[in-house]
């Protein structure tokens, strides 16, 4: 309620604020995290929360009047449609030379996202987060994140016959072929309730083409881990539709949060003030580095460091297709949540996922989202006559993304006498590198803030999301983001509580 005070608030419901909110309510603090999205946890008029990927309607995508699918066509012909406006979960959010997807709502991430939930090689930690000690995230903190989402990995006796995995099968055979290895990738979708999908006894999600705007069944969201976890504790509550406008100094240390009320079609109906002892910015990358690099410019946190904003990448995301030859169908049911990936990052600096194109019928694709070492990093900054924060990135720097991508596909198509779809992103378009879905850093650790997430200059804020990752993982990052904020959490409740 606007005046309230709370010991802790956390801004945003993704992984970060979702382990900051379990593991302090569970020292004892009280927690009161808001959202800006909705609670997605009231079906809509077709008795479902989520809307499907083949049938997007106004839940689909964050304050839109048109979608702006990822992948934006098929055979040459544009795929998006008009819808209404709302505060749907997927945010296509339009910076200058990238589109940048996030999920919106309590879960974050979790709700619009594969579940791919991938440890980077222990050989690979240093150049992610270098100031961290890898033994204790090997030992201790991996560890504790992938239990508690709940990680397992597709039964490899079940997934030779399933026909929703012929995609990968394939997908597998073409890197195998080639000479570069196939992995299978873990994932917090429940992997019998999958089977079950499969042998026609459960209510379809992953087999009916649910992703990106959410799962119906199956998939282990926030929602269903940490969240439910932090609410069962009795300390926890959350608002959702509550967008974090200002924090700011208040007497006694403690800070002044302005938040803004929306309704579903993205309108301010009140504008509260909260004052709390500490506050976590968990907005993600884009939404905690938006509100800092804004704060600061606008001398509200003046203090902030000149790091503030920088060390911005998008996990080096490029995607393709390959167009198949006829004696090698991928499928036309196939599950949307990936369980396979080839990794050629040994010598090309890059890791694809073999992903599916749930269109429902034989498209004779095989598609890929790949994650690279692309070197470039961004940056955030305070645009005074436009009234907001810009990104620096340029289209261009996505070249080294696809050369790593060639290292493996050319070697495929070469191989199989196959060619790259030219039709999956506008006519003659073979790369999807217009977008991310991983996009990571803007408050570094151990550069805007300290070893563990504290903005020093304030007393009591913190950073706890993707935003302190430099830019890339080497893998798909949020077990990395949830571990670290597990290591930084218990080292801020330990020493500063
Ligand atoms: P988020 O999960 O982004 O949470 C931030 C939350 O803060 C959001 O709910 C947002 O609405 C809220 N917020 C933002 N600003 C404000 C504000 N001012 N006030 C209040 N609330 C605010 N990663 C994987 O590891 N595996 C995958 O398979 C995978 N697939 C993906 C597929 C898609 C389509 C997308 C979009 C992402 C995918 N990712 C995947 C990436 C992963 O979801 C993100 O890396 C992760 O969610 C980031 O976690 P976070 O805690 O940093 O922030």
């Amino acid at each position: 309620a606007d005046g309230a005070r709370v010991p802790a608030l956390v801004i945003g419901t993704g992984y970060g604020g979702a382990v900051a909110a379990l593991r302090l309510a569970e020292a004892g603090v009280d927690v009161h995290m808001l959202e800006m999205g909705m609670a997605w946890d009231v079906p809509g008029p077709d008795g479902k929360v989520f809307c499907n990927t083949r049938e997007p309607d106004h839940r689909s995508y964050w304050l839109r009047t048109r979608t702006k699918a990822p992948v934006n066509y098929f055979i040459g012909l544009p795929l998006d449609r008009d819808i209404p406006r709302y505060t749907g979960i997927l945010d296509a959010e339009e910076f200058g030379g990238i589109t940048v997807y996030q999920g919106r709502g309590v879960g974050g991430g979790s709700l619009v996202n594969g579940g791919m939930a991938v440890t980077p090689r222990r050989e690979d930690f240093g150049a992610v987060l270098p100031s961290v000690n890898p033994g204790e995230m090997y030992d201790v903190y991996y560890p504790r994140a992938n239990a508690a989402l709940g990680v397992g990995t597709v039964d490899p006796d079940w997934f030779e016959s399933a026909a929703c995995y012929q995609y990968t099968r394939v997908g597998r055979r073409h890197a195998r072929r080639s000479g570069l290895p196939f992995v299978f990738v873990p994932d917090v979708y429940d992997w019998e309730y999958m089977e079950r999908e499969a042998a026609g006894t459960a209510t379809k999600s992953a087999l009916a083409g649910e992703i990106l705007y959410g799962n119906n069944h199956g998939k282990k969201s926030l929602q269903q881990t940490y969240l439910a976890r932090a609410r069962a504790t009795g300390r926890v509550t959350v608002s959702a539709l509550h967008r974090v406008a200002s924090v700011a100094p208040a007497s006694g240390g403690r800070y002044t949060v302005v938040v803004e009320q929306l309704d579903t079609g993205g309108g301010v109906t009140a504008v509260k003030s909260v004052t709390a002892d500490r506050v976590f910015f968990a907005a993600g990358s884009v939404g905690t580095s938006k509100l800092l690099v804004k704060l600061k410019a606008t001398g509200v946190l003046p203090l902030l460091n000149d790091e503030v904003g920088r060390d911005w990448g998008e996990n080096g995301n490029v995607m393709c297709g390959r167009a198949n030859h006829l004696w090698d169908p991928t499928g036309a049911l196939q599950s949307a949540i990936p369980c396979g990936g080839i990794d050629n990052r040994a010598s090309g600096r890059a890791f694809a996922e073999v992903a599916p194109l749930p269109t429902g019928i034989e498209t004779f694709a095989s598609f890929y989202l790949s994650i690279t070492g692309n070197p470039h990093r961004a940056r955030f900054s305070w645009n005074p006559v436009a009234g907001r924060v810009e990104l620096d990135w340029q289209t261009a720097w996505k070249q080294p993304s696809i050369d790593m991508a060639r290292s493996i596909f050319d070697r495929i198509n070469a191989k199989e006498g196959t060619v790259y779809r030219s039709d999956l992103f506008g006519a003659y378009k073979i790369w999807g590198d217009h977008l991310t879905y991983h996009p990571l850093g803007g408050a570094v650790l151990n550069r805007a803030t300290d070893g563990h997430g504290r903005l020093t200059a304030y007393p009591g804020l913190y950073v706890i999301d993707g935003a302190l990752i430099p830019g890339n993982t080497t893998v798909n990052p949020f077990v990395t983001i949830t571990a670290l904020a597990e290591r930084n959490i218990e080292k801020i409740i330990a020493t500063d509580l």
